[in-house]
């Protein structure tokens, strides 16, 4: 089974998951924005049971999503990395593929592109959906 390692940019948080991710993405919606003071987030979707925080405690910040479901934002407290975000309604973690050490995964869709800013720039060879796929 393959470990996937990350930490912040300071080095006082790390994490690891098992497995592959049930999905890669490109969130342009408004939080997304605003955590990583970019056009998007680019989140690998891992099922809580194979993520695990290895050194340090992150800080946190909680919001409801669009669902009425709590969505926590983890990020190191001394660097300001943001590392996860736990997903309430979708029961995963969405961990933030560039603090992987080792990053081979790539975008399979982007989300949320009615949100997007006029400059946002998007892959041409990947779905992209207004809000989320239909279910
Ligand atoms: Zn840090
Ligand atoms: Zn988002």
């Amino acid at each position: 089974m393959e470990k996937h390692i990350g930490s912040c940019r300071c080095g006082d948080i790390e994490f690891c998951f098992d497995n592959d991710p049930i999905n890669a993405i490109f969130c342009y919606c408004k939080d997304c924005q605003a955590l990583t003071g970019s056009d998007k987030w680019f989140g690998l979707w891992v099922r809580p049971e194979n993520f695990a925080f290895t050194k340090g405690t992150p800080s946190s910040f909680t919001r409801l999503g669009d669902s009425g479901k709590e969505v926590r934002y983890q990020f190191c407290g001394t660097c300001s990395t943001a590392l996860c975000a736990e997903v309430a309604a979708g029961n995963f973690y969405s961990v933030s593929a560039t603090s992987l050490k080792d990053n081979k995964f790539t975008p399979k869709m982007s989300i949320y592109a009615s949100s997007a800013p006029v400059w946002a720039i998007f892959p041409n060879d990947v779905p992209k959906y207004e809000v989320l796929p239909p279910r």
